[in-house]
């Protein structure tokens, strides 16, 4: 018989990689709130070509394996950004093409280097991979620092348009600058490239080591599918699959995401169209209290607050959920709120407006 000794370097937090014991699990809590306006997902709702596509799923769905590295919705996504489906690489959520292009790209040891502040999962992807995260602070106009970010000489560098979670999108002359000058791959994050900033795929095209990430999480309304992509050359796509490995989208959000592509990007635009004319609506309505926000490119905005989490405790009473982000670089406290069907909004300015 097995006999359990005490044996201290044995235990889990002995064995566990040193390198990962200050890596949190990632904390989002979900509450009783009628509005939630804390993660930047389509509040108008999902695509009704993706629910009718789920409800009519075939039992093979269920029992075999999808095919290997989704060839039908590379195929779809291709479609809809306008390249070939060869530059194409799906994901579980674009998180999962970040995580896989950072571990194809860079041995460990080597440095990523982001701007700060910026999307939070980037250093946690950077470390688990065994990369040092590099953060560059961003100027006081919110833009890229370019010689700070290009002097680190990292291995991977980050860049995100429109940025979460400061909402503007980099002048496009500053994400080239970097580009052409990058010893290594750069990352163009555009999660929420469907609400403003540029598109930057033609970069991806150019010959450079170039990888543009996006998701169906936002503007098309799947996030619980978890269904991203990125954009390259074949070959730089064949090194981010190889990292990734198979079978990381289910045969179900496959399916629901090519219905959504093939049938609703009609619907997607329409939502897009009135989350953009409710930011600016939003923003000047904020404007008019005396509340000012960062420019918004993305379908969320950015509010600097004195306490967040005072102003985000006083919200939850109203029921309503937004992001606190205590201690930003270079704006100090802020609550990050998704914009949504203007019902929502005006709950939202009602409920500040009494802060
Ligand atoms: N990039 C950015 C900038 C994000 O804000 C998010 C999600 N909040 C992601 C990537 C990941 O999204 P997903 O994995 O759902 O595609």
């Amino acid at each position: 018989m097995l006999t359990v000794k005490e044996n201290t370097a044995g235990s889990v937090a002995a064995l566990a990689r040193e390198s990962y014991r200050d890596i949190a699990l990632y904390s989002a809590p979900r509450g009783p709130f009628s509005v939630d306006l804390s993660d930047n997902t389509n509040l108008w709702g999902a695509p009704p070509a993706a629910l009718r596509a789920l409800a009519a799923v075939r039992q093979e769905e269920l029992t075999r394996y999808p095919v290997a590295y989704e060839p039908a919705l590379a195929t779809a996504l291709a479609d809809y950004v306008g390249v070939s489906a060869d530059m194409i690489a799906c994901g579980c959520g674009s998180d999962d093409v970040l995580d896989s292009a950072i571990r194809a790209f860079a041995e460990p040891g080597e440095l990523l280097c982001l701007p700060e502040p910026s999307f939070s999962m980037i250093p946690v992807f950077a470390r688990a991979n065994g990369l040092s995260p590099v953060s560059i602070p961003l100027t006081r106009s919110f833009d890229v620092d370019v010689d700070a970010m290009l002097e680190t000489g990292a291995r991977i560098t980050y860049l995100c348009s429109p940025n979460n979670p400061t909402s503007g999108a980099p002048p496009r002359r500053l994400v080239e600058q970097i580009v052409e000058n990058a010893r290594g791959l750069v990352i163009i994050d555009q999660a929420y490239v469907e609400f403003g900033g540029d598109n930057y795929i033609d970069l991806a095209s150019s010959g450079r080591p170039v990888l543009v990430t996006r998701t169906m999480s936002k503007a098309f309304g799947l996030a619980g599918l978890r269904v991203g992509y990125g954009i390259g050359s074949p070959e730089l796509i064949g090194e981010v699959l190889k990292a990734r490995g198979p079978y990381k989208v289910s045969a179900l959000a496959e399916r629901a995401a090519i219905a959504a592509l093939e049938s609703d990007r009609h619907w997607v635009a329409d939502h897009v169209n009135e989350a953009i004319g409710n930011r600016s609506r939003f923003r000047a309505e904020l404007a008019k209290r005396g509340i000012p926000s960062l420019e918004s490119s993305a379908n969320f905005v950015l509010v600097p607050v004195a306490d967040c989490a005072a102003v985000s405790r006083r919200l939850e009473r109203a029921g309503i959920r937004v992001r606190a982000l205590p201690g930003l670089a270079g704006i100090g406290d802020a609550i990050r709120i998704a914009i949504a069907p203007w019902e929502m909004m005006q709950r939202c300015l009602d409920a500040l407006g009494a802060t």
